[in-house]
């Protein structure tokens, strides 16, 4: 599992010099590998392969390139791949042509090898750079990917992905959060909201003049009910999705993992529109999800063709078929039978290992 993080450096003066360096250098050994890219391209139609490049440049550092040992050997090599592989991209017909970096224009960055990235409190070691100190916590204790410095015109970045090692704790405890247009309270306001809403139609085909409806006061008054026990029911069903969704990301898991919803093709089911139109989904997923951001959590919205139901979370085999009415799941291959939801909870809960 790869998180993206982004940390700002807090870089003395004498170590934002040396950062500037790096970037000089990144940027120098890009566009130099693109010329020769280019000359080659032009007298023999070939593509020079980064392996020879990086030789030749290695040759260049003893002689008229020593400045280039002042930065980390790292920077170098990197630039020659990126470049490399913007080369390919338009060799492939993936990519419009490399363009050369310009001081002015281009985005002043470089990498730093992710072996050699070490991180204590505060502070992460830089190549030839040294400790600089970090707005926040570099995650420790893992492994990182495709780490990068970067300057946005103000202030100095680390970019990088960080693996977590340690395996994350399942915690699918199979507690299931209650159906809230199920509880009597619910059920006893919709019921009102029906009878009101009959009444209110009766009333106007009973004072229709001609072709013309014509709203009595007493219709007045009971449409003023109807809008408050909509605002009602609203007001129940917002609270409750807060407190669930509260609830859930409160328990601080490190993942979160929602099953896609293909709410569009359920509406289209009309036995289960209207459940579906209550259960308010689309605000359920908004809010577990700034939530997640609130408290540090991971989202993950499932991939639409995860069978998280239709797998059996004992044996991993798929069923074909898997109608709505079955609330059990039972397997053929294994003999395994359990709770419909909580089947597709677990299978959810080991999606990460899945992608
Ligand atoms: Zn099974």
């Amino acid at each position: 599992m790869f998180l993206a993080k982004k940390i700002r450096l807090r870089p003395s003066e004498e170590q934002e010099k040396q950062l500037w360096k790096s970037v000089g250098t990144a940027r120098f050994i890009y566009n130099w590998t693109l010329n020769k890219q280019e000359e080659n391209y032009k007298n023999s139609g070939k593509f020079i392969s980064d392996g020879i490049l990086r030789k030749e440049i290695t040759q260049l550092k003893k002689s008229e390139l020593s400045w280039l040992n002042d930065v980390s050997n790292n920077v170098a090599k990197q630039a020659v791949k990126d470049a490399c592989n913007a080369y390919k991209r338009f060799f492939k017909g993936l990519a419009d042509k490399p363009k050369f970096k310009r001081r002015k224009t281009s985005k002043p960055s470089f990498y730093n090898d992710n072996e050699k990235l070490k991180v204590k409190k505060n502070s992460v070691l830089i190549e030839k750079v040294g400790w600089v100190r970090t707005a926040e916590q570099v995650p420790m204790d893992c492994h990182y990917t495709n780490p990068r410095i970067s300057f946005n015109g103000k202030y100095w970045y680390l970019s990088v992905g960080v693996e977590q090692v340690q395996q994350p704790i399942e915690l699918t405890d199979g507690t299931i959060i209650k159906n809230i247009n199920k509880t009597a309270k619910v059920r006893k306001l919709e019921k009102r909201l029906q009878r009101l809403q009959r009444s209110v139609s009766r009333k106007y085909e009973q004072n229709k003049e001609g072709n013309r409806f014509v709203k009595t006061s007493n219709i007045v008054k009971q449409e003023k009910q109807i809008r408050l026990l909509h605002r009602k029911l609203m007001n129940i069903r917002m609270n409750h999705l807060h407190q669930a969704t509260s609830k859930i990301v409160k328990t601080k898991p490190s993942t979160i993992v929602m099953e896609h919803l293909n709410v569009k093709g359920m509406l289209r089911n009309k036995h289960l529109s209207k459940a579906i139109a209550q259960q308010k989904l689309y605000e359920f997923k908004r809010q577990i999800q700034y939530k997640c951001e609130k408290y540090g959590v991971q989202f993950i919205e499932a991939d639409k063709w995860f069978p998280s139901s239709k797998m059996c979370s004992g044996c991993g085999c798929v069923k074909k078929q898997l109608s709505l009415s079955e609330r059990t799941y039972k397997c053929e291959e294994c003999s395994l039978e359990i709770d419909r939801d909580f089947n597709a909870s677990i299978n959810l809960s080991r999606y990460k290992s899945v992608i």
